[in-house]
């Protein structure tokens, strides 16, 4: 037995796998909701504090109203994002831009949805003023180099393309105060997936430390500090969520200890996490259609890393429960596999699993974020839909499968016909 959980017990799933064929991800609303309302609760004492849900996680509508009802914002790397926000109502400082290489007409949509910019590197400060122009509020994201030991996911920051260096965040902000803008938010982000709490403290510390730095020799008062995504969650069975409120009292220790004596309070905190806030309560569920036996054990699934590609892209591990079998002893070692042309397209590579029969459904763990999102195209697979389970026991579709024509509907093979 292991601390993973699924919402449904095997009756409800199959019922459900009737109405809506494999695979498909499922969302827990009720305890997303629940975890936004545990991260809302931990800074309620913060100034000003939000959190802007990373579009890129889980961009769909259903999902960022459910999170706008709960205080949040969006932050947003592309135009698609941006519209997304906008389609659900959010808009002004709700929304971050958070992008980088960004092209002008992604700069011109933000600034046309009120959006706080949030400008990736020095020379975007001319760039955005000569194609859009400067609003009155900018933020500059920060890349704290060899300062900041990286975690395993994201790397080293000065490896890193993100952000302005030191020089640059001082010079880069004197420039926007000669050139008008008023209002001015300092950005970082150094982590992904970190479950270690002390981690994303040392990161405010450094981010308050700038902020203090900047008011000292450039007399800019930044009015907001934004964090970042790289919230972790536990993948793994037996590993420690992360503490909210641990986190957050550590945070306020370093607001009072630095921001405080700066005469920066009040500044306001600001978040984009993704993963944290969606990924934990999302499963892709998936049918076993195959057994194969050859020099390894294999369960062969309906969904394929186009569903889900965490597992072959990073060797990420996802927990993998068979329903209905969760409690029985794991006497057997699989590989289990999608259909891709691509020997890494393995949800699990020797894992533990009890038995499992041709016709079982097993839930991919944790794939609310980054999961759907990331799904892609190659060797022709569709993308799986999307459900939504309801507070109240209901289920909602809330995207539905690709189809066939969905994949052929940039060709045009009537032009093809004629063509010789
Ligand atoms: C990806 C990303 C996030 C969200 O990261 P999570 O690891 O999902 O929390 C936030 N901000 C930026 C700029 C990002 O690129």
């Amino acid at each position: 037995m292991s601390d993973k959980h699924f919402p449904l017990d095997l009756q409800r799933l199959r019922q459900l796998a009737e109405r809506f064929p494999t695979p498909f991800y499922l969302y827990d609303e009720g305890a997303m909701r629940a975890n936004a309302k545990r991260l809302v609760a931990a800074f309620k004492d913060f100034h000003g504090f939000r959190e802007h849900f990373a579009v890129k996680a889980l961009p769909n509508p259903f999902i960022l109203k459910i999170l706008a009802e709960e205080g949040f914002g969006a932050d947003c790397a592309s135009l698609a994002e941006l519209i997304l926000a906008e389609k659900v109502g959010l808009r002004g400082e709700k929304v971050i831009l958070t992008s980088n290489d960004t092209p002008a007409h992604e700069f011109a949509a933000a600034r046309k949805l009120g959006a706080l910019i949030n400008l990736d590197d020095i020379s975007h400060i001319d760039f955005l003023a000569a194609n859009v122009g400067l609003p009155e509020y900018v933020s500059c994201r920060y890349n704290p180099g060899a300062l900041k030991e990286g975690n395993a996911i994201i790397g080293k920051p000065e490896e890193a393309k993100y952000g302005f260096t030191r020089e640059q965040i001082l010079a880069g902000f004197a420039r926007l105060r000669d050139k008008g803008v008023r209002r001015f938010g300092l950005h970082t982000m150094v982590a992904s997936n970190e479950l270690n709490a002390d981690y994303h403290v040392e990161t405010a510390r450094i981010i308050f430390n700038l902020a203090a730095e900047l008011k000292a020799t450039t007399g800019v008062r930044v009015e907001s500090v934004n964090l970042g995504g790289g919230a972790g969650i536990p993948y793994r069975p037996g590993q420690k969520a992360l503490d909210y409120t641990v986190l957050a009292r550590g945070i306020r220790a370093a607001y009072d200890e630095i921001v405080r004596p700066a005469g920066l309070d009040p500044l306001a905190l600001h978040l984009e996490w993704g993963r944290a806030i969606t990924g934990p309560y999302g499963w892709l569920v998936t049918k076993a259609i195959h057994r194969k036996s050859i020099y390894r054990e294999y369960v062969g699934v309906d969904a394929s890393m186009a569903d889900l590609m965490r597992p072959g892209m990073y060797g990420a591990y996802h927990h993998v429960s068979v329903i209905g079998k969760e409690g029985a002893p794991a006497t057997e070692t699989y590989d289990v596999t999608g259909s891709l042309c691509e020997n890494n397209d393995k949800f699990a590579v020797q894992r533990q699993l009890p038995r499992v029969e041709v016709g079982d459904l097993l839930a991919i763990h944790d794939a609310g974020a980054h999961g759907r999102a990331m799904g892609f195209n190659y060797n022709g697979k569709l993308r799986c839909g999307e459900l939504l389970l309801r507070p109240d026991g209901s289920v909602l579709p809330i995207r539905r499968a690709e189809t066939i024509d969905d994949y052929f509907a940039t060709l045009d093979f009537a032009a093809c016909e004629g063509f010789r």
